[in-house]
């Protein structure tokens, strides 16, 4: 089961007959990670090694003791060289120290290596374990890469921080042809489109026009969009009623986790994360750090994980029995804690006997056979080139750092005409945390020390490069400290920007 070229070997033994594999062995780095990690990973290799999985794992180290040896995002070169070698990798949780200017080894990883769709099943397994959902079964698709999780943020003033929040058409439709191909190869039915685009509507609503763009090209699915809010209520509330959903990065993190634990327990569910030259999967849960070494932990959320990489790697029989044995195991109502309940349960088994415990079903799992290729090669995705539009500068929009409250505004807006006038600039409106304060604004209004000065061309005429530097030089000039400038473009004569209140 163990590449013979490594040192470490896995020292479960395979108790039964088992089948011959019916492929040759597809290498996968294999990464135990933290906590429970190690557990959970063992005993998943365990029942690999009985099932005969044509798979040889090759271990690769990621997580704490990397980052005790200085690698500050957990993982060093030689883990790469592995990383790159292999191609596939099967990932126990990571713990991330906290501080320490220690980055994710996941969101490290997600982003790295192009893994661009996170896909999380979410599925009830009723009537074996305890739900208030037994009709449930949800595929959460997550877009991975960009949103709130470029990571880039910035403290501006003494009051006030950003994120920034960056949605790119190739990178939604990538991940949004990918949900349809995924949802079509699966025989699902509906797919939704989550986002918050009535307020959002430029970055939001590039996800959402694109989704609408994508989903003519698959009749055949009934494509819908919520509003992430009441979307997030009603999949709360009534999961059975959702098929596929696809999501932006921050609002999919959040759904899946709300929907993983809907199905009865956190430690249930399985994650695949698919780029085109790369896949990972993992566990949804963290490494659990309360319950590590105890022989407690549920490892069926990696195996799943595992059984679907299985698939992933062309090897549907084998996948089809582990679930099998799995599903009997579950039917049994041999539970590890976390799902024990005394209506559904009839034992309580710790990580290891439950390994045992699906092994033992191995022998007799009847897999139906056959289950179609469930996993679309994302290299074939048909991702059109983007159209490019004509691009005209007409304005800029200059945030500075002042330190008054909004009784000031008038007066501010007044010192910045004075200083600007013969700049080919107007000043159009100063808002506050996106509130307007000048002209005309309310001495109500409560600000921070961060103000933004909308300016357009003279006349509304195209500005240059230049003039915005001559404009900047006027706020040094004044002493008024500029933080940052974004420009406003109009894309074939519609603006890229969000209008003002009142504008
Ligand atoms: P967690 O998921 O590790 O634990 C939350 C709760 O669920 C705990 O009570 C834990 O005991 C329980 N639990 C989790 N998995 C279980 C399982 N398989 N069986 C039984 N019970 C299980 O979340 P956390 O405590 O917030 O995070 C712990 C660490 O994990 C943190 O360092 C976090 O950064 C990391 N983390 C890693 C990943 C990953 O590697 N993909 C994901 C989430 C969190």
């Amino acid at each position: 089961m163990f590449d013979e070229s490594h040192p470490h070997k896995s020292d479960a033994s395979t108790r039964f007959d088992t089948p011959t594999p019916v492929q040759t062995p597809t290498h996968v780095a294999l990464a135990p990670g933290d906590g429970i990690g190690p557990e959970i990973t063992q005993a998943v290799v365990a029942i690999f090694e009985a099932a005969n999985a044509p798979v040889r794992f090759v271990p690769v180290t990621l997580g704490e003791q990397s980052y005790l040896k200085g690698a500050s995002a957990g993982i060093d070169e030689q883990a790469w060289a592995t990383l790159r070698n292999h191609r596939v990798l099967l990932k126990g949780p990571i713990t991330t120290p906290q501080g320490g200017g220690y980055k994710s080894v996941n969101v490290t990883l997600r982003k790295s290596l192009g893994l661009f769709a996170n896909i999380r099943p979410c599925q009830s397994w009723a009537p074996w374990i305890a739900t208030r959902h037994p009709d449930m079964d949800v595929l959460i698709i997550r877009e991975n890469e960009e949103d709130t999780y470029a990571g880039i943020e910035h403290r501006q003033t003494q009051e006030l921080t950003q994120c920034l929040k960056l949605i790119s058409r190739p990178g939604c439709e990538r991940l949004i042809r990918y949900g349809f191909e995924l949802a079509r190869a699966q025989g699902r039915k509906t797919v939704h489109c989550l986002t918050k685009d009535n307020i959002m509507k430029l970055t939001d609503g590039l996800f959402h026009q694109v989704f609408q763009e994508v989903a003519s090209d698959y009749p055949d699915l009934d494509a819908q969009h919520l509003i992430i809010d009441i979307g997030t209520a009603r999949l709360a509330d009534a999961p059975e009623q959702f098929d596929v959903i696809i999501a932006p990065n921050l609002y999919g993190d959040i759904l899946s986790d709300v929907a993983a634990q809907l199905t009865g327990s956190v430690g249930l569910g399985g994650s695949a994360n698919i780029g085109p030259d790369f896949a990972m999967f993992e566990a949804v849960h963290g490494s659990a750090p309360d319950i590590a070494g105890q022989d407690v932990a549920n490892p069926s959320g990696l195996l799943l994980a595992a059984v679907e990489m299985l698939r992933y790697i062309g090897a549907q029989a084998c996948a089809d029995s582990i679930q099998c044995a799995w599903q009997a195991v579950m039917a049994e109502g041999r539970h590890t804690g976390d799902i024990f309940d005394p209506k559904h349960s009839t034992q309580r088994l710790g990580t290891q006997a439950f390994t045992q415990a699906v092994i033992e079903q191995l022998r007799d799992a009847s897999p139906a056979g056959g289950v179609a290729a469930r996993w679309p090669d994302p290299k074939a995705l048909a991702v059109k080139p983007p159209k490019r539009s004509e691009k005209t500068l007409v304005g800029v929009d200059v945030f500075i750092d002042y330190d008054q409250d909004a009784r000031h505004a008038q007066r501010l807006g007044e010192r910045i005409e004075a200083m600007t006038t013969s700049s080919g600039f107007a000043l159009k409106l100063i808002t506050n945390r996106g509130v307007k304060v000048y002209p005309n604004g309310l001495p109500e209004t409560t600000c921070t020390d961060h103000w933004r000065c909308r300016f357009k061309g003279w006349d509304d005429r195209p500005v240059t490069h230049r003039q915005i530097l001559s404009l900047l030089e006027r706020f040094e000039a004044a002493g008024l400290d500029f933080i940052k400038t974004e420009h406003l473009y109009l894309f074939d004569g519609e603006p890229g920007f969000s209008l003002g209140q009142g504008e």
